[in-house]
């Protein structure tokens, strides 16, 4: 397959106004941080240090978390549905309007390839904040908290978020917390906080009441200082299980709930029928989109005996016309890696798939000289045994295992601690169905691959974590039959 040769077409930074530092939002208003510790977010595809962000200590925590309850009390625990819904109408307006700020933002800071963030990341963001806008004053028809007829906000939330999907985490979070009359606390990852900043300017912008969002950043210590604060109701996290599961340890025996969404080893399944050229396609979405920073990734393939040299070999065709680069190039589909961080886990880990004995490929392709970058990668002859199997790469890299019967698939793609999503290609209707009752995993897709809707619940089994976002399950986590707090 020849690669076509693209003029380069980058995307226009001066859509977006980077300051040079960054306070809190707190209360409604950018405030500086009690304490003088700070730290810098950078590009991930330049190293250009791009602002100086407020590390904010348990003081402001407080602060927020106390911000928080006063509007929660005040005037946003008192107004209608119907009024709190025009806020969140407005917001998604102000998102898309402003999304092409959004976009670029994202991009700068995250890595990710602008006709992502663009396509997907700000839209779906906007999308989410449309649906639970329509949600905020028909609560009591929805058969929430328990069929209550006059379901009551939890109260206070706090809201810890990772570096994937900066913008999109965050609506998930806030967007149902709002919808059902909470007020939140929110943490964006450390190597992303920009559009959540930016988000912050959308809710003066929306005139949304002091305290009804409020966000902080900082590092882990920040995301812990949130969790444990006694005043928050409720934990929503999105990041690793071993955060996850330090976050339930940490609040058990407490009245606060939590939902966790962690982490996934998402197997992708192609049967001998399947339409070979677009299970290949969902291949290419299901690992590299997000350079495969993704907790629902395909990052397991898993072919059926008889067509494994077929697909892999047109996987590595496909893969040579992949484009690795500048990210803000609307070209560009796969972009920078996170962080150092990221780049060096994933390096140690297709190390030790090597090690292990797989064998691994990757395309021809030149990786920029500054910035952190890791190539497609493609494991062949990987057993279940091999960590690259088991854990969690979060990076550009999908291995290959073959089964021969359907049984054996299920048995394999069940064979892991996580059960986050899975998929299924196969033209036979009745082995979709077969397939995805069987298969122990919270989303499964039928010949397609990471398709998301605010209307669809998302969530996980065993050490994926527990509880819903998305479509009327993810309002449960936000509402209680009580008096709230
Ligand atoms: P983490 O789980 O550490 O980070 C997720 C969020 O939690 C971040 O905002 C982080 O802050 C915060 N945090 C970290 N420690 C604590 C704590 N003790 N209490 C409360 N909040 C905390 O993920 P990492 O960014 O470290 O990534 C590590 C690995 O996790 C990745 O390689 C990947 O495998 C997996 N991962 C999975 C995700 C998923 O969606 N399933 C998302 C992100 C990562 P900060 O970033 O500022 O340190």
């Amino acid at each position: 397959m020849a690669k076509f040769e693209y003029a380069p077409a980058p995307e226009s930074r001066s859509v977006v106004d980077i300051r040079s530092s960054y306070g809190l939002f707190i209360g409604g208003e950018f405030v500086d941080g009690l304490g003088d510790a700070s730290f810098k977010t950078v590009s991930p595809a330049t190293e250009e240090v791009l602002a100086d962000i407020t590390q904010a200590g348990p003081a402001d925590v407080d602060r927020a978390v106390t911000a928080a309850r006063t509007a929660y009390r005040g005037v946003w625990g008192r107004m209608s549905g119907a009024d709190r819904g025009k806020y969140l109408f407005r917001i998604a307006r102000i998102m898309q309007e402003r999304a092409r700020e959004l976009a670029v933002l994202e991009t700068i800071d995250n890595g990710k390839p602008i006709k992502e963030s663009r396509d997907v990341d700000v839209p779906l963001a906007a999308a989410h904040f449309f649906y639970h806008a329509g949600w905020a004053d028909k609560l009591e028809f929805a058969g929430l908290a328990g069929g209550s007829s006059a379901p009551r906000p939890v109260g206070v939330v706090g809201q810890v978020i990772p570096w994937n999907f900066p913008l999109l985490m965050l609506a998930w979070k806030i967007a149902p917390a709002l919808a059902c009359g909470n007020t939140v606390v929110l943490k964006p990852a450390e190597t992303t906080p920009l559009t959540a900043l930016l988000f912050a300017e959308i809710c003066q912008q929306a005139d949304l009441p002091p305290g009804v969002v409020n966000i902080i950043t900082g590092a882990g210590e920040t995301g812990r200082a949130l969790v444990e604060h006694p005043d928050v109701d409720k934990i929503a996290f999105t990041g690793s299980t071993e955060v996850g599961k330090a976050i339930a340890r940490s609040i058990a025996g407490t009245r606060k709930r939590a939902t966790l969404e962690l982490g996934g080893k998402a197997a992708n399944i192609i049967f001998d029928d399947a339409a070979v050229d677009q299970a290949v396609e969902g291949i290419v979405n299901g690992i590299f989109f997000n350079q495969g920073h993704v907790c629902c990734a395909g990052s397991r393939v898993l072919v059926q005996e008889s067509v494994h040299e077929l697909v892999v070999g047109r996987l590595k065709r496909r893969l040579t016309t992949i484009r690795v680069g500048d990210p803000l190039d609307k070209n560009t589909d796969l972009g920078a890696i996170n962080s150092a961080e990221q780049l060096e886990r994933i390096r140690t880990l297709s190390g030790v798939g090597e090690a292990e004995g797989a064998e691994r490929w990757s395309p021809p392709c030149e990786l920029p000289s500054k910035g952190f970058w890791f190539p497609p990668t493609v494991f062949t002859g990987v057993s279940q045994s091999h960590r690259i199997a088991r854990e969690e790469v979060f990076g550009p890299v999908v291995s290959v295992l073959t089964f021969r019967t359907p049984a054996e698939a299920v048995a394999k793609a069940n064979n892991t601690p996580y059960g986050l999503s899975a998929g299924v290609w196969t033209e036979k209707g009745s082995l979709i169905l077969w397939m995805a009752d069987q298969l122990r995993a919270g989303v499964v897709w039928a010949n397609t691959f990471n398709k998301f809707d605010p209307t669809s619940p998302f969530g996980g089994y065993k050490e994926s974590g527990y509880g819903r976002e998305g479509g009327r399950h993810g309002l449960e986590a936000y509402v209680t039959s009580g008096a709230g707090q």
